[in-house]
């Protein structure tokens, strides 16, 4: 697998948290039905489903450094984070994503731009780290691209968190992965279709949550889609209506994975997905007509 990739002007590089199976997939796929895996074993197993049909899932980052900035997209779960509700999670050092970091040449202070496609916890944990018993931006020098839509929604869930028993939102990442950006100043709330730079814009994606937003990449006749978590796992090809059960709006969430899908397969656009593992970007291809599914997608990863 490629550690980095070229994509016009834009180079891109993955950095890793965790990899590996993460849950049954029917806990994580609303619909998953495993018969229907029959007919997309050739492909889907072993990389993405285990024999007993576990998802193999990455906890990831991107960074694309072009000639002007570096932008770092989704931050994962981070360090030191207090989440008692999913051990996995709870407390965890990362080594292994800062000596990746730093491979790549690149420090904390190097980052320009960091932006979370959602809010969710795991797409947000690096945005700050421990300091003195307070959290504070990890990347000192970045700009914190936060969409509208997402920012509000969640805002209002925390301050209902505050006046009733409603559990702080996300696990509490909003708390410790979100405000202390805001409160810093480095944050910038941005509309649905920004633009970072010339061939860096957003894209509005509502329906994993009330304002996931991808990210499109455009150089040099080349092209890359950002996709957060409209996709969990390659294997929701099989069914773009099988949306994950962590979706705010899984109809919408699946409308949307089904226009992706329709306008990048057999296309040169290569699809970055928040989870998916042991890859670094890859093609949706169309695949055979099946019996039972009128039409089938094939995930390829890029070589
Ligand atoms: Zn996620």
């Amino acid at each position: 697998m490629a550690q980095q990739r070229l994509l016009g002007d834009f180079l891109i590089s993955r950095v890793v948290e965790q990899e590996g199976p993460f849950a049954s997939a029917s806990v994580v796929i609303a619909g998953f039905d495993e018969h229907r895996i029959k007919e997309h074993e050739d492909w889907v197993r072993p990389h993405y489903l285990t024999p007993d049909n576990e998802l193999i899932m990455a906890f990831q980052s991107y960074v694309i450094q072009t000639p002007k900035a570096n932008i770092l997209i989704d931050a994962c779960v981070g360090q030191d984070k207090p989440r008692p509700s999913r051990p996995s999670w709870h407390l965890q050092q990362q080594p292994r994503y800062l000596a990746q970091l730093q491979s790549l040449g690149l420090g904390m202070e190097d980052i320009d731009y960091v932006f979370c496609t959602h809010m969710h916890a795991d797409h947000v944990g690096w945005n700050t780290v421990l300091n003195n018993g307070r959290w504070v931006p990890t990347f000192k020098n970045a700009k914190y691209l936060f969409g509208k839509e997402e920012y509000a929604h969640w805002h209002a869930a925390y301050q209902l968190s505050l006046s009733t028993p409603t559990p702080s939102p996300n696990h509490g990442s909003f708390e410790d992965s979100v405000l202390p950006v805001v409160e810093s100043g480095q944050a910038q709330m941005v509309e649905s279709d920004f633009e970072i730079e010339a061939g860096l814009y957003l894209g509005a994606a509502f329906g994993h949550t009330p304002g996931t937003c991808v990210l499109h990449a455009k150089s040099k006749d080349q092209s890359a889609l950002f996709s957060g978590d409209i996709f969990h796992s390659p294997v929701q090809l099989v069914d773009l209506g099988w949306s994950s059960r962590f979706c705010s709006d899984p109809v919408a969430a699946a409308q949307v994975r089904q226009a992706v899908t329709h306008a990048i397969c057999d296309t040169n656009t290569l699809l970055f997905a928040g989870h998916f593992p042991s890859c670094l970007g890859g093609h949706v291809k169309r695949g055979e007509r099946t019996p039972s599914n009128a039409e089938s997608f094939v995930f390829k990863a890029a070589d």
